[in-house]
């Protein structure tokens, strides 16, 4: 895609923007990516040098919860160091000054969140906060009983015996994300797939569209009368059904598309 075709898109996709009264945004790893937090696929993919499907299962946990612990453990020291980039603060702006947009993330980073509250100030970030479909990777839930609690603390993997175990009863705590083969909150999934029917508009960032049942929310929209404009710097299997595809990153495309930070254009 050359300059003037991205220009030309980005001018269409500022028209859909503006007409749409409800806005629902659907990021993946590929929104965090520039912050630094390792996508699962693509170039620079984490599963290129572990082996995540074998470790994010609940079998792989009963089987070796030190292992489990110790891949999360590491992916939790990388996103702590990790800061909102310029395509999360603009959508917690674009979020907090335009009624309608509703934003869900597949990340477990919490990205959003922080971004929501750094960008609000004074104000609830409350219309910025991300519905997490897969979770965070700084909840932890016990393996037992229903608790489940933020978690920050530096997890020690020396050895089973010094995994985090809940206060309650004593199980085993895990990462309160979903694995593959688990489905996801039944509450979450239908408020994603209600928001995505009523949208006019659904914004795709950064996703593969490989992972189900979220792959399927930009269908809902457009099965509603509803348009989709992805984002993404190569090809998915999403490209050809959107009416647009802004092929570049999205530290460059969403501030150009929502505006940024200061920016209220398209408010
Ligand atoms: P994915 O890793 O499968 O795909 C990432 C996508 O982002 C790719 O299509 C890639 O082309 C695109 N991308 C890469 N750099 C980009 C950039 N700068 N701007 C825009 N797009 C870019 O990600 P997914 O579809 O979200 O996979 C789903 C699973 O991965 C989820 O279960 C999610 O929980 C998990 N995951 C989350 C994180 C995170 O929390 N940040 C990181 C890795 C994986
Ligand atoms: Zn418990």
């Amino acid at each position: 895609m050359d300059l003037h075709e991205l220009e030309r898109d980005l001018e269409a996709g500022r028209s859909l923007v503006s007409a749409a009264k409800r806005i629902v945004v659907l990021t993946g790893a590929g929104i965090s990516a520039e912050s630094g937090v390792p996508t699962f696929r693509g170039p620079e993919g984490v599963w290129r040098h572990d082996r995540p499907e074998e470790l994010s299962t609940p079998a792989a946990f009963a089987r070796d919860p030190r292992l489990v612990w110790e891949w999360n453990a590491w992916r939790r020291e990388r996103i702590v160091r990790c800061e909102p980039n310029a395509a999360h603060l603009a959508l917690a702006a674009w979020a907090l000054r335009r009624p309608g947009v509703r934003i869900l993330t597949q990340n477990v980073d919490g990205l959003h969140g922080i971004a929501a509250v750094m960008v609000a100030g004074d104000r609830p970030p409350t219309p910025a906060l991300p519905l997490e479909l897969h979770g965070s990777i700084f909840h932890v839930r016990c393996t037992l009983c229903r608790t489940r609690i933020e978690h920050r603390d530096k997890i020690d993997v020396s050895s089973e015996a010094s995994l985090p175990r809940c206060s309650d009863c004593g199980a085993l705590l895990r990462p309160d994300t979903v694995w593959f083969g688990e489905p996801l909150d039944p509450d979450a999934i239908h408020q994603a797939f209600d928001e995505a029917a009523k949208a006019d508009l659904c914004l795709v960032i950064g996703t593969s569209g490989e992972v189900q049942p979220t792959a399927t929310l930009p269908r809902v929209t457009q099965a509603n009368g509803g348009a989709v404009i992805e984002i993404n710097p190569e090809p998915t299997p999403l490209s050809a059904h959107a009416e647009i595809s802004l092929r570049a990153s999205a530290t460059s495309a969403v501030p150009a598309l929502v505006g940024g930070p200061n920016f209220s254009r398209n408010a």
